[in-house]
């Protein structure tokens, strides 16, 4: 493919000389796609874009077929070149690597320049270019790429971040794959806190931590569930009249939470009432407790509860 056939990418006054897939010095360009790549199915026109010579220098797949999915592999690339950078924040502080007594020419240096080797692959990977444009248009181009992002850091898939994880920072694989299926992805970073929490364990060890978090996770899903259909029942209250008093439906909703049900038990927590309805006013509190005194005492006579009560099937649920 010739030279003239790539479009330039517009590059703003403070980014001239960044790479745009990593944010060090761009000393070179990056032709998208490579003249040995498939360009058919591309949905963009062909691009340059200022890059560094170690993101030109890395390879990606034949079928790369977006500046999004290749930005991606890129960032994989160097991720899995610099886990060992990368993991140094997760294995140690700053605070630590600071008192640490590292000596000798090889680990003295390490001491001295781990943090800025951290700082330095972490900021590489999370860089997110700039908006492209060619000529001050706009390209909308849309982001095809499934990545998943972890801590600010964009992996591949879910699958290389867990890689990025056995490397670095030593934790069991099969335990944190088996947690990530249990608590889904969204909930990465509680999974990965369970894992480090279990780096060296026995087979034993870790199918005791999998059941123990499958039941874990089971018992919070039903909790939620019966709170869920709880609410949804609540929803329905109404307002009730008893004697020219209304007992509003909120007031009906925290007598049930509060498991009152009759006139003594509601005069208990007489006091809870206006502490949680002070805001209100004292003349609004005072008449919906007065209503709601009025609709539990006429509850208290069963034929009531059963013909008058617009809330009696609610009340049989709690
Ligand atoms: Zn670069």
């Amino acid at each position: 493919m010739s030279r003239q056939a790539y479009n330039t990418i517009d590059v703003p006054f403070h980014f001239r000389h960044t790479c745009w897939f990593c944010g060090e010095p761009s000393s070179t360009h990056l032709d998208f796609p490579h003249s040995c790549n498939i360009a058919s199915n591309l949905s963009h026109p062909l691009l340059s874009l200022p890059a560094c010579r170690e993101c030109c220098s890395l390879s990606y797949p034949r079928h790369v077929r977006s500046i999004w999915s290749l930005r991606a592999h890129l960032k994989q690339a160097l991720l899995t070149k610099y886990t060992k950078h990368i993991a140094i924040g997760e294995n140690w502080t700053e605070q630590e690597l600071i008192e640490s007594e590292f000596s000798g020419a090889i680990l003295g240096g390490f001491g001295k320049s781990a943090w800025q080797m951290y700082q330095i692959a972490k900021q590489r990977i999370a860089f997110n270019g700039w908006a492209l444009s060619i000529d001050d248009q706009s390209l909308e181009i849309i982001d095809d790429t499934a990545n998943f992002e972890f801590d600010g850091t964009q992996y591949l898939s879910i699958t290389a971040c867990i890689d990025f994880y056995v490397e670095g920072v030593g934790v069991d694989k099969e335990l944190l794959t088996q947690l990530v299926e249990i608590l889904t992805p969204n909930r990465f970073g509680y999974a990965l806190q369970i894992a480090k929490l279990n780096k060296r364990l026995s087979h034993t060890k870790r199918r005791q931590i999998i059941e123990e978090i499958t039941l874990q996770e089971a018992e919070s899903q039903q909790i939620e569930q019966e709170q869920q259909s709880l609410l949804s029942v609540q929803s329905t209250i109404t307002d009730v009249k008893v004697s020219g008093a209304t007992a509003p439906a909120f007031a009906i909703q925290w007598a049930m939470q509060k498991r009152a049900r009759t006139l003594a038990e509601l005069c208990q927590l007489e006091d809870d009432f206006f502490d949680e309805f002070a805001t209100l006013g004292g003349a609004a509190a005072f008449h919906s407790y007065q209503g709601l005194q009025l609709y539990l005492q006429a509850r208290e006579e069963k034929t009531w509860a059963q013909e008058c009560d617009p809330n009696y099937a609610v009340w049989l649920t709690i």
